[in-house]
């Protein structure tokens, strides 16, 4: 028996498969989604705090369970094989407190996961092929970053997650980082996101920019992270943690309302949460407090470096968005000419 799934699908059958979301070793069954749910573990213990789910369409749910093993294709490739567990319909309306923490239908981590389907089989994965797709040159694996890693005798190297072309305040908590460990892995991620978030190209370019002009050499290495945005802010975060500790990160940079939206989620609710599991998960958390620009030093820089807040601007990507909507000017103090070049010969949002 055969199924075919969707690019969506294809790129968390090809995460699992490769390692980056474990302990998951496939797609949630029922008794996972309920446990991950309700208490961010897996119902073998292991923390896990981000269903990961392959919707299947209804009219294919009454056959698969009597199958030992089910095709997966994507686009004419067969990708992958599943050991069937469960089949399951879900109804997210119940779960949208317990995974988002809100009771809004409107938010956008909801919206695209409630999108994605109504009947999910679970069950143990095996990825049979690695298919190319934009931007896959820029894929790593966890044993190829590992194996990097260890080429460039980096004890230490902290994990930072993006979504966003960098601005300098990024820029100061990427250089800022490197004086606590001996490399950093920028992956920015550029799975599904929502309307209003830039374009994966407009992101790799600029940090491939920024590796080859102004970061310390062979200590910044770049990769994707191909899975969706669940804008689930700690959850999320505590996720995004695991996923660098298998990728071989010692460190993870959290900053301000990582991984949140609009005002979901306390500033700094991503980071206390990720502390609390950082033993478990084996991973240190580097908990990032906004640089701002300074106008008497005339720089970049933060709280423990400069203490006249009277003079503090900050480094605000809600406001570089907008400018870059709208086609204004925008000060050199907040991004590079540079990357704003690279950047405006494209589309730089999705639509
Ligand atoms: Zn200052």
């Amino acid at each position: 028996m055969k199924i075919n799934i969707d690019f969506d699908s294809y790129l968390e059958l090809e995460k699992i498969g490769i390692g980056a979301f474990k302990p998951l070793e496939g797609f949630m069954n029922e008794k996972d989604f309920y446990s991950v749910a309700e208490s961010m573990r897996l119902v073998n213990g292991k923390l896990f705090p981000i269903p990961i789910l392959l919707p299947i369409p209804k009219i294919e749910s009454e056959h698969i369970l009597k199958k030992k093993k089910i095709l997966l294709i994507y686009d004419n490739n067969t990708v992958g094989e599943i050991y069937p567990e469960s089949v399951f319909s879900l109804n997210f309306k119940k779960f949208l407190h317990l995974l988002f923490g809100t009771n809004d239908e409107k938010h956008p981590g909801y919206k695209i996961l409630n999108k994605s389907g109504r009947f999910f089989l679970g069950g143990r994965i095996k990825l049979l092929k690695q298919i190319k797709y934009k931007n896959s040159e820029y894929s790593i694996t966890p044993k190829e970053l590992k194996l990097l890693i260890k080429k460039k005798k980096l004890r230490t190297v902290a994990g930072f997650q993006t979504r966003n072309v960098p601005h300098k305040a990024h820029e100061y908590i990427l250089i800022d980082a490197l004086k606590k460990v001996d490399g950093l892995f920028v992956q920015p991620l550029i799975g599904k996101k929502k309307v209003g978030d830039f374009l994966p190209g407009c992101i790799l370019k600029s940090y491939k920019y920024l590796i080859d002009n102004i970061f310390p050499k062979n200590q910044v290495l770049l990769g994707t992270l191909t899975t969706s945005m669940r804008y689930s802010g700690p959850r999320e975060a505590v996720f995004h943690a695991i996923i660098r500790k298998n990728y071989g990160c010692t460190h993870f940079l959290v900053g301000r309302d990582h991984a949140g939206v609009g005002s979901y989620y306390g500033e700094y609710d991503a980071q206390d949460l990720c502390v609390k599991f950082e033993k478990e998960i084996g991973i240190n958390i580097i908990k990032v407090r906004g640089p701002f620009y300074c106008e008497f030093c005339k720089k970049i820089t933060n709280d423990k470096n400069c203490l006249r807040s009277s003079q503090k601007v900050e480094v605000s990507g809600t406001k570089i968005r907008k400018a870059l909507i709208n086609n204004k000017e925008i000060s050199e103090k907040f991004m590079r000419k540079e990357i704003l070049n690279l950047i405006r010969k494209e589309d730089i949002f999705i639509k």
